[in-house]
């Protein structure tokens, strides 16, 4: 018996079972238990082997994404948030936008949600089967000039040209120069047509074009970002402001 479950063990592990292969022990003694036909038991293991396959699909998901924190849409209150209308966040939340290529701009001053919505419409991407790259603006930079250099980033610009959503966090934060503001421009032109980009940003668009400094590459990325976007103004008072706890009474 123990013989013939690591042969067992052997074959599922070549056919590429390895879930079942795991726990194959286990999946017998319960059919053998529940007195299961060959049909159920051949059902189950196969089942079995699908959902962990899943699960382990959106666990490595998760690990490319990256995110800073992991708030969901459920812990997103609108209460707090009355630019943003119940059915607007209804509409996000049910992601059509990513199936039609549509791109995010989330805009606000700090403390307003945007990067809390952005986590949280990643999240729900991924247990939707899609793959979520968050990356903040100074680190994607910083990843395109190192692409050739370490194997780290070449790795990761690749899960990004190969993300159905981009969520490129805290736009413009800083300047850039000619070099980095092209490789950016590059960036978002192989996006364009194959993923959906989330961008945050405190500045409004028409100030993209000071710090990214070239009027020309400004035009040319916002034509892009532009032409399949929903613009969302996230302006209430800072929830985070609010919600600060102070040390006076
Ligand atoms: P921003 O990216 O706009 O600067 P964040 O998304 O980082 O702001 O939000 C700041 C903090 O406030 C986070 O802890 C976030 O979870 C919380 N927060 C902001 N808006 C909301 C909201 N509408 N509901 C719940 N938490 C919120
Ligand atoms: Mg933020």
């Amino acid at each position: 018996m123990m013989n013939q479950i690591a042969s067992l063990q052997d074959t599922l592990k070549s056919l590429r079972l390895g879930e079942t292969a795991d726990q194959i022990s286990n999946l017998l003694e319960q059919a053998e238990k529940n007195d299961e036909t060959y049909a159920a038991f051949l059902m189950n293991v196969m089942s079995f082997e699908q959902r962990r396959r899943e699960e382990k699909k959106i666990e490595r998901h998760f690990k490319w994404a990256t995110f800073p924190f992991n708030k969901t849409l459920e812990q997103f209150d609108l209460t707090e948030q009355q630019s943003l209308s119940k059915k607007q966040f209804n509409q996000l939340k049910e992601l059509l936008w990513i199936e039609q290529l549509y791109n995010l701009i989330l805009l606000g001053p700090p403390g307003v949600g945007k990067t809390h919505l952005a986590v949280g419409l990643g999240i729900k991407a991924i247990y939707r089967g899609y793959k979520v790259i968050f990356s903040s603006m100074g680190e994607l930079i910083h990843t395109l000039k190192t692409e050739e250099i370490t194997r780290k980033s070449q790795t990761r610009m690749k899960r990004i040209r190969n993300a159905d959503l981009v969520i490129i966090d805290d736009l413009m934060f800083m300047a850039m120069n000619q070099n980095e503001a092209n490789l950016f421009f590059h960036l978002i032109n192989e996006l364009y047509n194959n993923a959906s980009i989330i961008l945050t940003s405190n500045k409004a668009p028409k100030e993209w074009g000071e710090l990214l400094g070239d009027p020309a590459i400004t035009t040319a990325i916002l034509d892009r970002i532009m032409h399949r976007a929903e613009i969302i103004h996230l302006n209430e008072d800072s929830y985070r402001m609010k919600h600060r706890t102070s040390i006076f009474e």
